[in-house]
């Protein structure tokens, strides 16, 4: 059996931020089922958030951060956010990862779609990665150790404490159990449940399954963000920057449509407001081949560059380099050239807002437990988020998580696991990888996958989150009855596809239930047969319970301490 203090689930930036601060104090490992520097992190293009901004008082962010959460954001964990980003990043930026440079030689600020704010750092594409890189060295460095390639299967509760986990390992198919007196959750999001995705095919919400599963409850599923431009038709992200740098949307009339939708802000209204206008559009006809909208940078040539330039200082280098990039996407995969032709897109899943109720110390109410990164729900998005705030919140929360969790350790015992609950999951990984059940989970999960895009994506109603539950709840039976056609006991992505899908399956479930239940149209949540929003008597958290019949709903408030309610404009 393997003991370590902490056990981190999750190599992506939350996870190595939550290990670089523990290991600080105590004995920690990280698991990951693909290696870090496969971890949705790691494509991440785009830019994050540090405030406040020269000259700007740092309420601006917290006000835009809220208004585009459309209220429903709690404003206490924005204000740590905001004040934890204050100290963060700057501090990243000293572990060797520089940020890009204005022509002054300042940190390059701009502001991301929905904001006003100057707090947006904007970043290259390979930034990411090599951010993944470099902390992850000073892991190795410091002696922490790495399980990469191992799927955690289930976190052991006993007496409402977590005490580890159990892992399957995948490169040869050995059970394990890690005890440790912390666990640390930092899997990811599940946009994987989506047949239209910009997520990588790791993110299918593993950690928050087994979090719900023993009890902790999911908060705001419902609140699930579609991002406006991803090339059509195969769904790759085109990053928000293609917009900053002056990127237009125009309809199959040649008109920059969002004049009607956000006269102020355009293209770069929140990404709720421009997903669902640009999908009114090509609803009502007035998509390009009726079928998607022309992200148009033609018009980006030297001349109005210049004066663009000069307002945003950018300097030339890293705009050639972006536009280079967003060619080479367009030409690789949609054949177009950006000098010539408008590149095809369409919104797609990109993150959830949702997740693992926590607090803002990133404590889960099981003792022992915490979750930060995409898989938490601290609430700092709300219903919708403001682009550039996931990877602060990684790294915010992250080292909230190292921090809380090595002082509970200080205090703690480490303490037995009872052998029935660790033989009970075995039991049950190895039943589904021998059982000859009569449904293919491969199929089973592209069913999933399109009813959820279909049902409950963009725009939902009754009808059709009806019709996703009942479908989802058949899936979930036929989930009882499955095959694994691959046997081998190394690299067995057939039963890897297997476990995940039963994570799949019970936050679909979740997600269509909430969204069936929140009878308003809130953010990124389109009720078109409630299209108001009731700020008066939804301006509450859905946080759900798990019960193997039917999930339970509870409600909280919207902790609010300083920009009420108001209708939102752009
Ligand atoms: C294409 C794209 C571009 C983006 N660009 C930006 C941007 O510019 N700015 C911004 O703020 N946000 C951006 N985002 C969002 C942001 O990147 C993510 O929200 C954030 O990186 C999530 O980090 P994380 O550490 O929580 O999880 P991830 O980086 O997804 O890592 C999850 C980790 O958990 C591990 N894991 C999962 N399940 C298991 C399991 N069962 N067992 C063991 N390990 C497991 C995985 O191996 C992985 O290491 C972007 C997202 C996408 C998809």
């Amino acid at each position: 059996m393997i003991v370590h203090d902490i056990t981190i689930v999750g190599g992506g930036l939350a996870g190595l931020r939550a290990a670089l601060e523990a290991s600080e104090y105590t004995d920690v490992a990280v698991v990951s089922k693909v290696h870090p520097l496969r971890s949705h992190t790691c494509v991440a293009t785009g830019a994050l958030h540090f405030p406040p901004a020269p000259n700007e008082p740092k309420e601006m962010y917290l006000q835009e951060t809220i208004k585009g959460s459309d209220y429903m954001a709690d404003q206490d964990a924005v204000e740590v956010l905001a004040d934890g980003a204050e100290v963060e990043i700057p501090w990243l930026e000293s572990w060797g990862v520089v940020y890009s440079r204005g022509r002054d030689g300042e940190v390059l600020r701009a502001s991301p779609g929905g904001m006003s704010t100057k707090t947006g750092i904007i970043v290259s594409s390979q930034w990411a990665r090599e951010l993944v890189m470099a902390l992850q060295e000073q892991l190795w460095r410091r002696g922490v150790t790495f399980y990469d390639e191992w799927f955690a299967t289930s976190i052991l509760v006993e007496d409402n404490m977590c005490r580890g986990i159990t892992a399957y390992e995948i490169r040869n198919g050995e059970f394990h159990t890690i005890r440790s007196k912390a666990v640390i959750l930092a899997t990811g999001g599940f946009g994987w449940v989506y047949a239209r995705t910009t997520n990588s095919s790791a993110c299918t919400g593993d950690g928050t399954a087994m979090a719900y599963r023993v009890g902790v409850p999911l908060k705001d599923p419902e609140f699930v963000q579609f991002h406006p431009t991803t090339l059509y038709p195969r769904g790759t992200l085109i990053s928000e920057t293609a917009r900053v740098i002056g990127g237009r949307l125009i309809n199959s009339k040649g008109e920059r449509f969002m004049e009607r939708y956000a006269p102020n802000f355009m293209e770069l209204a929140p990404r709720d407001v421009v997903s669902q206008a640009m999908q009114t559009e090509i609803n009502e006809g007035r998509g390009i081949e009726g079928k998607y909208i022309g992200l148009d940078l033609t018009h980006l040539k030297m001349e109005e560059l210049e004066q663009l330039l000069e307002i945003t200082n950018i300097p030339l280098s890293f705009f050639r380099r972006r536009l280079g990039e967003f060619a080479e996407l367009a030409s690789t995969f949609a054949k177009v050239d950006i000098k010539e032709a408008v590149i095809p897109v369409v919104p797609g899943q990109h993150f959830w807002m949702g997740g693992v109720k926590t607090n803002t110390w990133t404590e889960t109410p099981i003792k022992g437990l915490f979750a930060a990164g995409e898989v938490a729900c601290v609430s700092v998005h709300g219903a919708n988020r403001e682009g550039a705030n996931a990877l602060t919140e990684c790294v915010v929360f992250g080292k909230k998580a190292g921090m809380r969790a090595s002082e509970y350790v200080k205090n703690e015992e480490l303490r037995l696991v009872p052998k029935e609950k660790i033989k009970d999951e075995e039991d049950r990984l190895y039943k589904i990888l021998n059982d000859g059940g009569e449904y293919s989970a491969p199929k089973l999960r592209d069913e999933l996958r399109q009813t959820m895009w279909e049902k409950v994506g963009l725009f939902r109603n009754e009808k059709g989150l009806t019709e996703a539950l009942k479908k989802i709840r058949e899936l979930k039976k036929k989930y009882t009855k499955i095959h694994v056609e691959d046997k081998s006991t190394i690299y067995n992505n057939s039963f890897i596809l297997a476990l995940e899908l039963g994570n799949m399956l019970d936050l679909a479930e979740a997600t269509t239930l909430a969204a069936l239940t929140r009878r308003e149209t809130r953010g990124a949540h389109y009720r078109i047969d409630y299209p108001h929003r009731d700020y008066e008597n939804w301006t509450k958290h859905i946080v759900m319970y798990y019960h193997p019949e039917e999930p339970v709903i509870t409600y909280e408030n919207v902790v609010i301490t300083m920009f009420k309610p108001v209708e939102r404009k752009y």
